[in-house]
């Protein structure tokens, strides 16, 4: 497999096409960004931690069945990836308050949220990422309906694996964002899962462990990320 010519270059990783018209590498970078892009900062080993975050996380959730994107790992930095046709929505699934809920609905950080909420947001920067509801997502074509309805239970999927890991860990997934595409009329999940774009605390003391200690500033981001992967039992020295 040969890396080529980059297609476009994200918030935190880069796109490369390869020689196989089906596969993409990414590209995981130190940056990190906050606030529609408004906050940017490097952060060292960032990129390594999160690609090695990632493919631990994208094995075991196609070991539970669910399909993903994800080949292989490709270096410290980098993956093979299935090239999807992407839908341009964010689903949400939230097993507790916190982020734009608490700020959209006034519930206070941490109420439990039984059953978890699924939320969906338009993918546009230029809009804010707005959130949006399902006859949207029809009525303009972002998605087919059998389609959503399959990303909806695939993201809700991830949740029942997903919070039995961490909770193993000590650890509690508050929220987290999923993307999906099509690869050959599949709905397939096509975005990384790394604290950047998950919650995640500690479930006795409620220490933030992901994102949002560099959104509010709190300091050790990488640090952090680095704990929940030792809990998880990732090495990331290999
Ligand atoms: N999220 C994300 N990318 C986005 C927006 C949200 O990864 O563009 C994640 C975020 O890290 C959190 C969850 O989705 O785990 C819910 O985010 P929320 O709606 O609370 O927005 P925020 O408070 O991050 O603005």
């Amino acid at each position: 497999m040969e890396k080529r010519q980059e297609l476009y270059a994200g918030k935190a990783k880069s796109v490369f096409y390869t020689d196989d018209p089906d596969k993409m590498v990414l590209v995981f970078r130190d940056d990190t960004s906050a606030f529609d892009g408004k906050k940017v900062e490097q952060l060292d080993r960032k990129g390594m931690v999160n690609n090695k975050f990632n493919a631990f996380i994208m094995s075991k959730l196609q070991e539970a069945g669910i399909p993903t994107h994800f080949e292989a790992l490709l270096s410290d930095t980098e993956c093979l990836v299935k090239r999807l046709d992407m839908m341009p929505v964010e689903c949400v699934v939230r097993n507790i308050a916190a982020g734009s809920l608490c700020r959209r609905l006034g519930v206070e950080e941490g109420l439990e949220l039984n059953p978890p909420t699924f939320e969906l947001f338009l993918k546009d920067d230029a809009l804010g990422d707005p959130m949006i509801n399902e006859s949207h997502v029809t009525t303009f074509g972002w998605a087919a309906p059998e389609h959503l309805q399959k990303a909806k239970e695939l993201t809700y999927q991830v949740n029942d694996v997903l919070k039995a890991l961490f909770l193993n860990g000590g650890m509690l997934l508050v929220d987290y964002k999923l993307e999906f595409g099509l690869f050959n009329g599949q709905v397939v999940l096509g975005d990384e899962f790394s604290p950047d774009g998950c919650r995640l605390w500690d479930s006795q003391t409620k220490e933030k462990l992901d994102k949002d200690r560099f959104r509010q500033g709190l300091g050790s981001v990488i640090e952090s990320y680095e704990e929940v992967g030792r809990r998880l039992g990732i090495d990331f020295n290999v």
